[in-house]
């Protein structure tokens, strides 16, 4: 016999044996009275613990499982046990779940949980930043009424979900990449991200190729059209010896182009770091004022200023080549009388600086900070007719960076401009008087010799 029924049997038995008792000694109605009153007391004992269960019932999920005595204990154990069970089971789902929540708020990505109306059931802090929701109001609301984009609204009604949108939105991040992720029965994970940078690092590496293209098909359909006039006409010698010099300057054009786009990208490789060399900047200065001389075929006044001899540590080719840049620029942007002044000098903060001053045609305000962008010229007929790529600035805004160094523009339409390159306090170091008196020798034989004019 089961036990409960071992149990529930005994004040049954206790009542019986006790009226058999009582019609033993008192007669029928003793019996009557014992077994009425023995009955009563279990049938209200049951009814008393009935109560407990049903009051258990219909409280809180957390209230206590009641005592019970008797065979409700062993009952009431039983449900305490399931109840406990089930409470260890709730708490470790809530642990999953909490975990998942917490998985989903770390992500770099904006997360939103659409409901088969594409209502909004929850969402993770990203996705608020990204859409610009409000965490309480948006709940429930359609993610179409928050989210205007015509490419998303399309990418909804389309629902082929292989791939991603991108949208355009009018407050920051302006662009988003948001993809569907169809889960569940009919439920959809909506997945966002910021490609504002890898959008506009894209649209440059476009624009980039289709300007070296187009600087590249200029000069070839040149080359290409002369060819093709050389071998279709019967030329004199003079005659081909001018298509061939031209030809000649549009090769030299693509050539100094190629050597501009390596240069380029070998000062943007991670593997070529610069070099570290010590190096005494007088002899390099009076190079390219000697440079510069060369370059302006004695059209301009070049002066050379050097107010302090020192030693510069850093990739002497590459400072060279940044510095040779400015100073072309300076010669082929001034016209014929005018002058170009170079100058080397150690401000107080120990910082050097190498500038050159051109009294040419100037920059309007509005175009100095796309100077060092490739590419980016004011006058592009002018930049062509003087053999510029377009790329030079930009060769010097890498060699600065790679030295920690600053460019400095100085320039007014119609007046002339400064480009002053700021090498930082620890890349230069002041050259011992000795040093520096022998430095100035060089200098001023150098000036004597008629290579340059050193002012100091
Ligand atoms: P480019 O090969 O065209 O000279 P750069 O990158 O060296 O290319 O310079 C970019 C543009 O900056 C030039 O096209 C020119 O418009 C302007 N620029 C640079 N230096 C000067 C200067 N000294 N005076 C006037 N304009 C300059």
């Amino acid at each position: 016999m089961k036990p409960v029924f071992r149990k529930g049997l005994v004040a049954p038995a206790i009542v019986g044996a006790a009226t058999l008792v009582a019609l033993a000694g008192g007669g029928p109605y003793w019996a009557l009275g014992v077994l009425g009153a023995g009955s009563l007391g279990i049938i209200l004992f049951h009814l008393h613990h009935i109560q407990l269960v049903t009051d258990w019932a219909a409280g809180a999920p957390d209230d206590p499982v009641p005592a019970g005595r008797g065979t409700w204990a062993d009952a009431f154990a039983a449900i305490y046990r399931r109840v406990r069970l089930r409470r260890a089971y709730q708490r470790d789902l809530r642990q999953v779940i909490d975990r998942f929540r917490q998985a989903a708020e770390a992500m770099p990505d904006g997360v939103v949980v659409l409901d088969a109306g594409n209502r909004i059931e929850w969402l993770n802090g990203r996705a608020i930043t990204l859409l610009g929701l409000d965490p309480d109001g948006d709940r429930g609301q359609p993610i179409v009424n928050l989210v205007r984009s015509p490419e998303f609204l399309g990418y909804l009604e389309a629902a082929d979900f292989r791939e991603q949108v991108v949208i355009e939105q009018a407050r920051a991040p302006s662009m988003l990449s948001m993809r569907i992720v169809p889960f569940g029965e009919d439920d959809r994970l909506l997945l966002c991200r910021d490609v504002t940078q890898a959008e506009a690092l894209a649209r440059m590496r476009r624009d980039f190729i289709a300007n070296v293209s187009h600087e590249l098909k200029t000069p070839l359909t040149v080359v290409a059209g002369f060819v093709e006039t050389m071998q279709d006409l019967d030329l004199d010698s003079r005659q081909r010896a001018r298509y061939l010099g031209l030809m000649h300057e549009q090769t030299r054009n693509m050539e100094r182009l190629v050597d501009d786009l390596l240069a380029l990208s070998a000062l943007e490789s991670e593997h070529n770091p610069p070099r570290d060399d010590a190096f005494a900047i007088v002899p390099l200065v009076l190079q390219l004022s000697s440079d510069a001389k060369a370059l302006s075929k004695g059209e301009h006044e070049v002066t050379l200023d050097i107010g302090e001899a020192a030693t510069v540590s850093g990739d002497r080719q590459e400072l060279a080549s940044a510095f040779g840049n400015l100073v072309s620029n300076a010669v082929r942007y001034t016209p014929a009388g005018g002058s170009i002044r170079l100058e080397w000098r150690v401000d107080a903060d120990g910082s050097g600086v190498f500038a050159v001053a051109d009294t040419g045609i100037g920059i309007a305000s509005e175009h100095i900070p796309r100077l060092t962008e490739r590419f980016y010229r004011v006058d592009r007929g002018r930049s062509r007719n003087t053999g510029g790529t377009g790329l030079g600035l930009a060769i010097v805004k890498h060699v600065l960076i790679r030295h920690q160094a600053e460019l400095e523009i100085r320039s007014a339409p119609g007046t002339g401009s400064t480009f002053a390159v700021r090498l930082p306090p620890r890349r230069v170091r002041r050259a011992p008087a000795a040093a520096a008196g022998e430095e100035a020798t060089i200098a001023m034989r150098a000036a004597a010799e008629g290579d340059d004019t050193p002012a100091s």
